[in-house]
């Protein structure tokens, strides 16, 4: 217990310097401290909004102060709804679970690279699969936009292989998909627990493919994905352009579909679209169903929004729904975001949900459509926001780690994204020289090469600071 409290102090004063007072308090009000166990520090997480809110902005932050106070410690979220007795923002009532939920972990590693699991509340480890407890048909909400694809997906569940296949949802970001196909891997292990099930992303199976080859070993790589009954590939549109795995993929598919092994893929666009996509896996992307997902119309985000509310048990007025739902359109994960904003900031401040409440909070979320050209103040505007650091640490000087990833992020997202030459960068990045801003840029590249996690981290803050790509 001393330990614990111990640890939790040093974590809560180090995060007191670093990030502002309502975050830190969004921060304390989601998680606290549960116990140290084998070196494994847990911490119970309000519900699983909260896990992730804490485990997208904090993961960095806190294995860095952890490593810092001893190399061995790591961390973990478990959510345990029945032990909510702290928490006042919300008073959730989520379905009892057996078992305390584990739904991440991260291990502090030698090379001081950042290493945690991107898939939360996996289940089914003997699988390939990552699944996420939360993308099943029951909590998936079925309106116009989306009812062809959830009826497709739902067919193929009960005799996968037969009677779709392919099957290739696309639409663009934050509209389902992912949940769609990680949906459709939950329902077929929930009717034959034997089914072997693979999901994971195209650029998981990419980093998978390269490893292989590192470590000489295809042929085992081969042999776990074309065992398969279900292979769910997310985001195919990444394959696009990239030689040998787009040969090994190519195989897997056509060995699985020779052998009426069901396949699901999803992407930002039809096959025909993917930019660069050869044209005999467009074709093999045809054979089956393609079906879209498109954006939510004010019935259905209206829908979700109810639904949000009731799982957590948060008291919202119908108007306040509308309201949301009215001024939130861009896609439900946004939607999702803006709804947890509003009922964190509500709980912390001890107000109810009004109109100006929601103003308040979603200042940013009105202003935020994404421009249509990427400028070098919108990534650092998007990278300080997904990192929750201010702003302003873009162009400091300061050199704590938590905020020089980030900038380091955020300069080779400039070098990506923008036409601007290496100066310019660092210049809009407090004066830094090009060499600074060489520098930056190699380091982040190493990372992604060394370790596929950060990779994957690093594909999904680029998304989130195009969102529309
Ligand atoms: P995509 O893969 O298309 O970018 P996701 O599947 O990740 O989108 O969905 C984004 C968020 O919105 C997830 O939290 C997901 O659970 C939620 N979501 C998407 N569509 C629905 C829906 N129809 N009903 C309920 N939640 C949804
Ligand atoms: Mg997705």
């Amino acid at each position: 217990m001393e330990a614990l409290n111990h640890v939790w102090n040093k974590v809560t004063d180090e995060l007191k310097s670093e990030i502002n007072e309502t975050s830190l308090n969004i921060f304390l009000n989601s998680i606290h401290p549960s116990k140290i166990e084998e070196n494994i520090l847990v911490l119970e997480a309000v519900n699983d909004f909260c896990r992730e809110w804490v485990e997208k902005r904090y993961k960095f932050v806190l294995q860095r102060i952890l490593q810092k106070l001893s190399p061995q410690l790591s961390f973990r979220f478990i959510i345990k709804p029945q032990n909510l007795r702290n928490f006042k923002p919300y008073q959730p009532n989520l379905p009892p679970l057996s078992d305390p939920l584990v739904t991440s972990d991260s291990k502090p590693d030698s090379k001081n690279v950042p290493n945690s699991k991107p898939q939360s509340a996996s289940t089914f480890s003997k699988n390939e699969s990552m699944l996420n407890v939360k993308y099943t048909f029951d909590s998936f909400i079925v309106g116009k936009s989306n009812q062809y694809a959830h009826a497709v997906c739902q067919a193929i569940c009960a005799s996968p292989g037969v009677k779709y296949n392919p099957v290739f949802i696309y639409g663009g970001v934050g509209l389902g998909k992912t949940h769609l196909l990680q949906a459709v891997g939950q329902k077929t292990l929930s009717m034959n627990p034997r089914a072997k099930i693979a999901y994971l992303s195209s650029e998981a199976f990419t980093n998978k493919f390269i490893d292989s080859l590192k470590d000489k070993k295809t042929n085992e790589f081969r042999e776990r994905f074309r065992k398969n009954d279900i292979l769910l590939i997310d985001d195919v549109q990444f394959l696009a352009g990239k030689g040998s795995v787009i040969e090994e993929f190519f195989h897997t598919f056509n060995e699985l579909f020779q052998n009426k092994k069901q396949i699901v893929l999803s992407s930002d666009s039809p096959p025909k679209k993917i930019n660069n996509l050869e044209e005999r896996l467009v074709s093999r992307f045809e054979m089956g169903i393609v079906a879209d997902v498109q954006s939510p119309d004010f019935e259905m985000r209206a829908a979700i929004l109810k639904k949000s509310a009731s799982q957590a048990a948060v008291k919202i007025p119908d108007e306040m729904i509308m309201y949301l739902a009215q001024n939130v359109v861009t896609n439900i994960r946004e939607l999702e975001g803006a709804f947890l904003r509003v009922v964190a900031y509500a709980g912390i401040v001890q107000k109810s949900i009004d109109k100006d409440l929601i103003d308040q909070v979603l200042k940013d979320f009105f202003r935020d459509s994404p421009p249509g050209k990427i400028t070098l103040n919108w990534i650092q505007k998007k990278v300080s926001e997904y990192f929750d650091i201010p702003e302003t640490e873009m162009t400091s000087k300061r050199r704590a780690a938590n905020i020089v990833l980030p900038r380091q992020i955020a300069m080779r997202l400039a070098q990506i994204l923008t036409n601007a030459s290496l100066s310019q960068i660092g210049a809009s990045f407090g004066g830094r020289d090009h060499t600074t801003v060489i520098h930056s840029i190699e380091k982040i590249e190493k990372m992604i090469k060394a370790d596929s996690e950060f990779s994957e981290e690093f594909e999904k803050i680029k998304r989130f600071v195009v969102p529309h790509t």
